[in-house]
């Protein structure tokens, strides 16, 4: 490497078997990224991080790349052409928190977002792109990270997960991971109950999600905490084509009082398959500070313009900092 100017987010359109596949074809020599992060949050490193991998084109000699895997397993088989890259889940953002803590401790590469391929931190690929984020000013120099114009990697739902990611690596910066209980700095885990009860959803309508047979909508209290959440859900009658969003709030809860959303996270789509659909919308955040008796809790929204979808099993997962 000639230097180590940040960490670069891409996405595979692929699975991490078939990377890998592809990335030992030609040996080293071939197209390779620094490291990859499978469905399950398996990391494979391909290249040592004093050595170039060639992720990102012109860029390449100055920035460590982690591609990710998006298609088939629980991600589905989804239309490739567009920007339909489904979100990363819980355990990807975990092993590329990991990956960033440990990249930019070893390299001395500030833990932050960056503003745009010319700035040191974390950033993702489509910032180097012409057509996409890059001026045209800059083609043709390190800050160029793509040889086509318009590529959208990693997707717009995984970028709008990177702050957030970031936030997460700043935690566990300080706070390294030493168990599953403690990774990311985040001591609170909580399994979460499966219910396996129903659900009919109303047509059009945004409604909670209920986590038991009482009706309880609250997944976890954060008061301002950073937290992921992941919520397994499967969907039964929901017809291909028909679709169904989540979207995370924050309530502010105070008992006897009217309860208000104070925050809102932004919604995730999923798409009917034929048979049960399963999904696991996921969302990390930090919002809400809690106070004056109110407690913030985050709550999961669901609405869908089926007619005939009903959920029939539901296991949230959540940790907490
Ligand atoms: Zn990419």
């Amino acid at each position: 490497m000639k230097s180590y100017q940040g960490v670069c987010l891409h996405t595979m359109v692929g699975s991490l078997a078939g990377t890998d596949s592809m990335f030992q074809k030609d040996g080293t020599v071939g197209t390779e990224s620094h490291f990859g992060v499978g469905e399950h949050g398996e990391i494979y490193q391909w290249v040592d991080t004093k050595y170039t991998a060639d992720a990102n084109y012109l860029g390449s000699g100055h920035v460590i790349s982690i591609e990710t895997a998006d298609y088939g397993g629980s991600f589905g088989r989804w239309n490739t052409r567009g920007d339909n890259v489904p979100y990363w889940n819980a355990k990807q953002i975990a092993a590329i928190v990991k990956i960033i803590v440990w990249a930019c401790k070893t390299h001395d590469i500030p833990i932050r977002m960056m503003a745009n391929s010319r700035d040191r931190g974390i950033g993702y690929h489509a910032m180097g792109v012409p057509g996409n984020e890059l001026p045209s000013k800059y083609k043709g120099t390190r800050y160029q990270w793509s040889k086509y114009a318009g590529k959208v990697c990693p997707g717009r739902k995984r970028i709008s997960q990177v702050p957030g990611i970031v936030k997460l690596a700043q935690t566990g910066s300080t706070t390294p991971a030493t168990s599953s209980e403690g990774i990311l700095g985040m001591s609170k885990y909580s399994g979460g109950k499966h219910y396996a009860g129903q659900q009919k959803l109303t047509y059009n309508k945004w409604e909670h999600v209920h986590l038991n047979s009482q009706g309880d909508v609250s997944i976890l209290t954060c008061n301002g905490h950073p937290f992921m959440a992941q919520t397994g859900i499967t969907v039964e009658g929901l017809k291909p084509g028909e679709s169904i969003q989540f979207r995370y709030i924050i309530s502010s809860y105070k008992k006897g009082t009217k309860t208000k959303i104070t925050d809102r996270y932004p919604k995730q789509e999923f798409v009917g398959t034929s048979g049960g659909t399963y999904m696991a919308p996921t969302q990390i955040g930090g919002k809400g500070k809690g106070g004056g008796g109110r407690s913030n809790r985050l709550r999961l929204l669901v609405w869908t313009n089926s007619r005939t979808a009903k959920i029939t099993s539901i296991h949230p997962k959540s940790m907490k900092g």
